[in-house]
């Protein structure tokens, strides 16, 4: 992998709750617990371990991302700050909170940076 674009925000993913029981199993077959930590840029989070983020989730991730990298707010989809947002896996189970924060680089595509062929 050669990543050639500084990207302009990163993300930090935190496990935060359960909505339902105390554990994952039988929930979620990751086996996420509270207070696991991931981060990224514009790949899929991974934790200090190098382990991936439940898979499923990122189904729910991506377009949250992309509204922050469009400009958006997430207040106004329910987040509980510009870049915050408290999400609930596809299984029903754990709870994450994301929380972006806005790094040096230009814009991907109105910065110059991606040109079509
Ligand atoms: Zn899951």
């Amino acid at each position: 992998m050669k990543k050639w674009y500084d990207e302009e925000y990163a993300w930090t993913i935190e496990v935060v709750g359960f909505l339902q029981g105390d554990k994952t199993e039988n929930y979620c077959r990751n086996g996420e617990e509270i207070g696991d930590k991931y981060t990224c840029t514009y790949g899929c989070p991974v934790n200090a371990q190098g382990q991936g983020i439940c898979s499923k989730v990122m189904l729910q991730m991506f377009p949250i991302m992309e509204a922050v990298r469009a400009g958006g707010d997430l207040r106004n989809i329910g987040g509980d700050g510009q870049y915050s947002k408290t999400i609930v896996c596809p299984d029903g189970c754990v709870m994450f909170r994301m929380t972006a924060e806005k790094l040096e680089g230009e814009n991907f595509h109105t910065g110059g940076f991606w040109r079509p062929e």
